[in-house]
């Protein structure tokens, strides 16, 4: 996190603390641009740093992820929210790269009397220390904005020589002024213009809230908090209360709930002294409870509320979807306002641009963004420092010398390049350029959009690019339908060509259920789920407002389309999907509709995209329930990881595993090979039990799974100490399509899940050298039952009409990678012909289901054994063919060792 923030400017340095001649400790001196720390003494340097890094980030008010809250005392707790508040209103504060640091900088240009003031609600909500240290003292903070606040005031009213504890507002400000030059600095950040999308939630008389979309005008300059007051009729922000976030994260719209801190009983002011939850005014509860609001925060909110995401400049687009989860929507994506550049990964909230791109042409039917790079020498021009607070005079004189040091300073990409006529580069490095294209699914070009400038990394030019092409795309559908060449789009940094038509015909939406009649068709069928756990599911569908011609006020049935979607996926049995959505169409085939009802839960709330019509939200407080009609457009069968994990129990592999490891103990063996091994799960399934096994070796082509397999068998050989009697365990890199004499006459050979890796050819070349030259005693052969499959993605009756066409879009195997999967007929034919050549007996198993009748098991497995002709046994003469490479060995007594790893 340290190296995150700070990258190079974190300066660690190491002291050596001698504590005898032959005893040498450590300590880490830590220095940060603002300050530094110096740790305790260790015995390794780096637990030294860690701990250094720990301090730094406590003092910056940074939870670590495995900082304990959990030996805290109560009283602990209390001085640590003192000192933090002390902390955060000291002059060093001001400058630092926290959330908090922001505010205290925009409340520093507040005017009057509030100059300098902070709200204890924002102190409470983003202050992660504070708020973790409340919970110390009170869980249920969590859930209580005005507890939380309460305890704040209580704190800060500890520190009467610091902090001025306003007696009419809830905010806080610190005595003594900063110093001039501090205020000076502030004066000249330059502010962007920032203009947030918020919804209104409005209280009204007859008890029903009202939803309107607002702009918050952020750029004026003044303290936002200060903005949402005036516009919750407010004095200013000191009495906003501020919810915790709403919505997922992954999304990346940190949204909040503003509304008015309750009022308290005006003759009850003693609470900020107490520890207990403030007493409200119980008439003003009655009067205004903002049903809406409280159901988006799980708070109860009282009085007008705003949703809104500040800080970010991205609209909020609460969009309902039938998960309940607000996401990104269609609208979402193209109305989003965009930042205007890409700078770095850990400054960019939610999806980054190019995924968002990728996404908007999946979801407009277009073919992927195609991107280009281009590169050429450059020269870095200028060096864009990412934080606001580098502010100080010193500082900014530095910036260029700092620019200089290059790539470890700003190893993010601090830099961009400009491109300036060929004469002015020097040779000092090489800049990317990226040009996106976008075809439509016949391939006419919609968009051709190049940037002019050049960028340090080749990921920056491709985020940049896809970001001018969504700022393009996001313009388009502002505008609406207007004039195609009217919209042609040029400045400074990029290149467009657009051609609106193509997009429009391709991505118009074709409107929602029509055909009521097929959609009820089926309605009289039995119905069972066909669809597995684990598949992805395509359906599009239209949620409906039911309302009941006896519950409507006026007396008439509605029936208002609230959602609809042309196409969305998602996997089933992992809890996205509304359940009620999810258990119908599990039961569809593809091409299916259906059509149900379900009663609209009595909290429920509908906070719509700013596009949304205002008469769907009035019909709220009349629904008698929702209408649901969907349609299943398409099932994918579930990958081989899934399969393997989820559809038995013991997984797949372990079964697979339990089987060999049984036929191991059976046998008397001392030696095995597993060819094919990957990263060793059966190496170290044998090292968990005790077999007779002495020596054990692993083959694989993949060094990758080799690596893996080394850690996985030294840490089963150290935690089963002696539980095996193993000599010695080797890993070899090299195919097993080529013959070894080091592991010839094994006593047993096993090959899980490998041939299909190969080609079939190869497949019947593999089963020649290891029965003719290897001659295992043993030969485990296992590969997947391709009549098994329909069992994973099935989706109705097989007769079906609609499933037959759909069965051609089912991918075929398992696995990407699988160059065959064979019926039980095809591994027989390729297992017995092999045998009877060379001298084996073949016994057919499997595992996964019962293998009894049709299809078989999920695994297929043969059991090859050496019929013992002695003369038969080729001599092989030692040291002729050694292909394979000994990466890792461990043995016995001497432990590990490594070779090429
Ligand atoms: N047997 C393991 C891994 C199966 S995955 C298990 O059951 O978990 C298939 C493995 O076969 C991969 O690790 C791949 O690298 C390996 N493989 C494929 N072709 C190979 C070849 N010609 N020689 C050696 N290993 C091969
Ligand atoms: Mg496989």
């Amino acid at each position: 996190m340290i190296l995150q923030k700070f990258g190079v400017k974190a300066i660690y340095r190491i002291e050596e603390v001698h504590v005898s001649s032959n005893d040498c400790l450590y300590r880490c001196h830590l220095q940060l641009p603002e300050f530094s720390v110096v740790s305790n003494v260790f015995k390794r340097k780096k637990d030294s740093e860690q701990s250094a890094a720990e301090l730094a980030l406590e003092k910056l008010g940074i939870q670590s992820q495995d900082d304990d809250d959990v030996d805290i005392t109560v009283d602990e707790a209390w001085n640590n929210i003192v000192e933090r508040i002390k902390y955060i209103f000291s002059d060093e504060f001001l400058s630092v790269d926290h959330p908090l640091g922001g505010h205290l900088r925009a409340a520093l240009q507040r005017d009057g009397e509030r100059c300098g003031s902070l709200p204890v609600s924002v102190i409470a909500t983003f202050d992660a220390k504070i708020n973790s240290r409340c919970k110390v003292i009170d869980p249920s903070v969590e859930s209580d904005p005005i507890l939380l606040m309460s305890y704040v005031m209580k704190a800060a009213a500890k520190l009467p020589d610091y902090i001025v504890v306003s007696p009419h507002v809830d905010s806080l400000r610190r005595k003594k002024p900063y110093p001039p030059a501090t205020i000076k600095a502030l004066a000249t950040t330059h502010v962007k213009s920032i203009k947030a999308e918020a919804v209104h939630l409005q209280c009204t008389v007859g008890g029903e809230e009202v939803v309107k979309p607002v702009t918050l005008d952020i750029s004026s300059g003044r303290y936002y908090l200060d903005i949402i007051a005036d516009k919750l009729g407010l004095k200013d922000g000191s009495q906003v209360m501020i919810s915790r976030t709403i919505g997922k994260t992954s999304s990346g719209y940190e949204c909040r709930v503003y509304a008015a801190i309750p009022k308290l009983k005006s003759s009850d002011n003693s609470w900020k002294a107490r520890e207990k939850r403030p007493i409200i005014e119980s008439s003003h509860l009655e009067k205004s409870r903002n049903a809406k609001a409280s159901f988006v925060c799980g708070v109860d909110i009282h009085g007008d509320a705003i949703v809104a995401s500040v800080g970010y400049p991205w609209r909020i687009c609460c969009g309902i979807s039938p998960n309940g989860i607000y996401k990104l929507s269609r609208e979402a994506i193209i109305a989003a306002q965009l930042p205007f550049s890409f700078t770095t990964k850990s400054t960019w909230r939610g999806p980054f641009p190019r995924e968002i791109l990728c996404m908007f042409c999946r979801q407009q039917q277009l073919v992927e963004p195609i991107f280009t790079i281009s590169t050429a020498p450059v020269k870095p021009m200028s060096c864009i420092l990412r934080s606001y607070q580098k502010l100080k005079d010193s500082e900014c004189d530095e910036k260029d010398s700092e620019c200089d040091e290059k790539d470890s300073e700003c190893d993010d990409s601090e830099y961009q390049y400009t491109s300036k006529g060929k004469e002015e580069i020097p040779e000092s490095g090489t800049g990317y350029r990226c040009e996106v294209k976008i075809l439509s699914k016949s391939q006419d070009l919609v968009l051709d959009c190049s940037s002019r400038k050049f960028y340090e990394k080749e990921n920056h030019a491709i985020q940049n690019a896809s970001l001018n092409a969504l700022s393009w795309l996001s313009r388009l559908f502002d505008e609406g339908d207007g004039d195609p060449l009217q919209i042609c789009y040029t400045d400074d940094h990029l290149d467009a060509v657009f051609q609106q038509r193509i997009l429009m015909k391709e991505a118009v939406p074709k409107g929602h259920f029509r055909n009521r009649d097929e959609m009820n068709q089926y309605e009289d069928q039995v119905r069972i789920q066909t669809i597995t756990k684990g598949s992805l599911v395509s359906i599009c569908y239209s949620v409906y407002l039911d309302v009941d011609a006896d519950f409507s006020k006026d007396g008439k049935s509605k029936k208002e389309l609230i959602e609809s979607n042309e196409e969305i996926e998602f996997e089933v049995g992992n809890g996205s999907m509304n359940p009620h959505l999810e258990a119908v169409v599990t039961q569809l085939v593809v091409g299916q509709y259906a059509r149900f009802l379900t009663d609209a839960p009595a909290e429920d709330l509908f906070v719509t995209a700013a596009t949304g019509t205002q008469r769907d939200r009035s019909l709220l407080s009349d629904v008698a329930g929702f209408e649901y009609c969907v349609r299943l457009l398409g099932v994918k069968g579930p990958t081989e990881k899934r399969i393997e994990a989820d559809f038995f129990k013991p997984s797949l592999s372990k079964q697979r595993l339990e089987y060999v490891v049984k036929h191991i103990k059976e046998s008397s063996a001392s030696t095995l090979v597993d060819f094919g091994c990957g990263s060793g799960s059966l190496l170290a399934s044998i090292l968990d039990c005790p077999t007779s096994l002495q020596t054990i070796a692993g083959v694989d082509i993949s060094h990758k799974s080799l690596t893996r397999a080394a850690k996985v068998v030294l840490l089963h050989s150290k935690i089963n100490k002696g539980a095996c009697n193993l000599k010695s365990t080797l890993l070899h890199d090299g195919s097993i399509l080529e013959f070894d004499s080091r592991l010839h006459d094994i006593d047993i050979g096993t090959c899980l899940e490998v041939i299909e890796h190969m080609e079939e050819d190869q497949a019947s070349q593999f089963g020649k050298t290891v029965l003719s030259l290897f001659r295992p005693k043993l030969l485990i052969v296992s590969t997947p039952n391709i009549e098994y499959n329909t069992n994973f993605h099935k989706s109705g009756p097989p007769n079906h009409p609609k499933n037959r066409s759909m069965s051609s879009q089912l991918p075929k195997f398992r696995n990407q990678d699988h160059k065959f999967e064979w019926t039980r007929k095809q591994f027989k034919q390729w297992a017995s012909k092999l045998a009877k050549r060379l001298n084996y007996s073949v016994y057919f198993s499997g595992v996964g289901g019962s293998g009894i009748g049709d299809p078989g098991f999920a695994s297929q497995i043969v059991v090859f054994r050496r019929i013992s002709l002695s003369n038969i046994v080729e001599k092989v003469s030692e040291g002729s063919m050694q292909p394979y490479k000994i990466i890792w060995k461990w043995s016995r007594g001497n432990g590990e060792e490594k070779t090429n790893l």
